[in-house]
């Protein structure tokens, strides 16, 4: 019997307990409160809720086959359209996405879409699952990057029959998702089991090359590489270029999550250096700013605070991991601006200046520009600075492969179909529109696989 009929609560890690763990923090509904939050679903004949999902997955169709408890079957709906379904049932922006539009959701709460997806794709997960490879149409793919675009693409194209190669810089596959979001938000062997499932399907991936450096996009071709697709995202930080960011404590925050997230220095008997700091100041308000210093209280830090140049209400991180940011004990100093960081005679840090902003007229964004309150500067004691504005494309990529074109912003220039100036060279995710979402760049690699297939069809 179904147990409930309004939106459940996802269950989670007590605030105290896991602000001291990087296990995953949300739990994971039960399949009776799953059926019962399905019984929910009206079964919208528009089903807005499809139209909003950047990947199109039927999300009716999914959950009327949970509603009847047939679980393979609401599995094999939500793959026709993603491979990754328990990563994005656990990181997509849902609230500004499918649930945003929700019918549900104009009297009382949305479908909790996002929880359900979870739900099917983790049973999934635990199931001994065959997957047959397709037998091979000869035709050589190779993908440069295993983040969510890349991994995508990947698996789009080997289940149509090609040989696809990913080549990937780091030592790990999986791009952000495995060195940028921390394991108490997307657990690493979730990622791991889609990896799994792509070598399943025949896929071969080649770490530790950086393609631009061991080898170019030209060499690829004359390795008999028939086309190429870049899913190299926007790993290159930005910083605020203000006194001081030179100093010792000043990290990037991709740096400081990576060396978390890859080296193990979340584990106290690791020996990878990381600096533990006592008072943390991590700069910025989006997702990236909410790992960080959620991260840096799991260390240990027995302060930490977010300095946002905007108010709470502007600020661009998902709710959710904002108010689990709250619950762990983290200070927000909103309306807030660094204008130096304060070091020590040993070049250390140990405080930052800040000036108060106010909001002004609204700038190219639509967001009210923040202001300076002049004579407003104030310090604060600090021993970390995690500086998290934002990332661009590595320019690796294009600075190797004059004939691929880019935007003013770094973004490599692509048509409709994703296919860049390069002849049979496709590209997608954060490297085109800069840093964005995992289903973003799920969707560009869907839409290059189905162009490329397109293009040897052709052909
Ligand atoms: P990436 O995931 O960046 O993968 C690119 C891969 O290419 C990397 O593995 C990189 O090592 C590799 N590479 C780069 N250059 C080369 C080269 N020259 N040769 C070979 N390999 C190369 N999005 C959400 O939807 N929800 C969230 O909650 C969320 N949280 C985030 C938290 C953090 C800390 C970060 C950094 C991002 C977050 N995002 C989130 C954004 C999201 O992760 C990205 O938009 C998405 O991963 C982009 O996918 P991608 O495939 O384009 O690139
Ligand atoms: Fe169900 Fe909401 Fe989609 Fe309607 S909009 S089909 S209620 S999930």
């Amino acid at each position: 019997m179904a147990k409930t009929s309004t939106r459940p609560e996802m269950p989670v890690q007590e605030p105290e307990v896991r602000a001291h763990n990087f296990d995953e923090v949300a739990l994971g509904l039960d399949l009776e409160t799953a059926v019962a939050e399905a019984e929910r679903c009206f079964n919208c004949r528009n089903k807005p809720c499809v139209g909003s999902c950047p990947v199109n997955i039927d999300i009716p169709g999914f959950i009327m086959r949970l509603k009847e408890r047939d679980l393979q079957g609401a599995y094999d709906v939500i793959s026709q359209s993603s491979n990754l379904p328990a990563v994005c049932g656990r990181v997509c922006p849902q609230e500004t996405q499918c649930e945003g539009v929700c019918t549900r959701g104009f009297r009382e709460k949305p479908i909790a879409i996002g929880y359900l997806e979870r739900f099917v794709a983790d049973w999934h997960n635990e199931q001994e699952i065959e997957v047959n490879k397709p037998e091979s149409n000869g035709i050589k793919v190779a993908i440069v990057g295993s983040g969510p675009s890349g991994l995508t693409c990947a698996g789009d194209l080997a289940k149509k029959g090609y040989d696809v190669t990913i080549f990937e810089a780091l030592h790990k596959v999986g791009g952000v998702l495995v060195y940028g979001i921390p394991e108490f938000r997307l657990p690493k062997k979730i990622v791991e089991k889609e990896v799994e499932n792509l070598k399943k399907l025949g896929v071969t991936i080649n770490t530790n090359v950086v393609i631009g450096r061991s080898e170019s996009i030209d060499d690829l071709f004359e390795q008999g590489y028939d086309a190429v697709f870049v899913g190299s995202g926007a790993g290159l930080p930005m910083f605020m270029k203000i006194p001081g960011e030179n100093l010792n404590g000043v990290l990037s925050a991709n740096e400081f999550l990576t060396r978390i997230n890859l080296m193990k220095a979340y584990e106290f008997t690791s020996e990878t250096p990381i600096v533990h700091g006592k008072h943390v100041v991590v700069v910025g308000g989006g997702n990236v700013a909410m790992d960080a210093c959620r991260s840096a209280m799991r260390l240990g830090a027995e302060k930490v605070t977010v300095v946002y140049r905007r108010s709470e209400e502007e600020l661009p991180a998902r709710h959710e991991e904002y108010l689990h940011a709250r619950e762990e004990g983290i200070k927000f100093h909103f309306l807030t601006n660094p204008v130096e960081v304060l070091g020590d005679d040993d070049f250390k840090v140990k405080g930052i200046k800040c000036v108060k902003m106010e909001l002004g007229e609204a700038d190219e964004s639509g967001r009210r520009r923040p202001v300076v309150i002049e004579g407003s500067e104030y310090e604060m004691e600090c021993d970390v600075v995690i500086m998290s504005l934002g990332t661009t494309p590595n320019p690796l990529i294009k600075d190797t492969t004059p004939d691929i074109e880019v935007n003013k912003r770094g973004g490599i220039i692509v048509d409709e179909g994703g296919k860049t100036t390069k002849d049979a060279v496709y590209a997608g995710g954060d490297a085109v529109t800069g840093a964005a979402t995992v289903i973003k760049a799920m969707g560009a690699g869907k839409l290059a696989a189905s162009s490329i297939d397109e293009y040897f069809s052709n052909k």
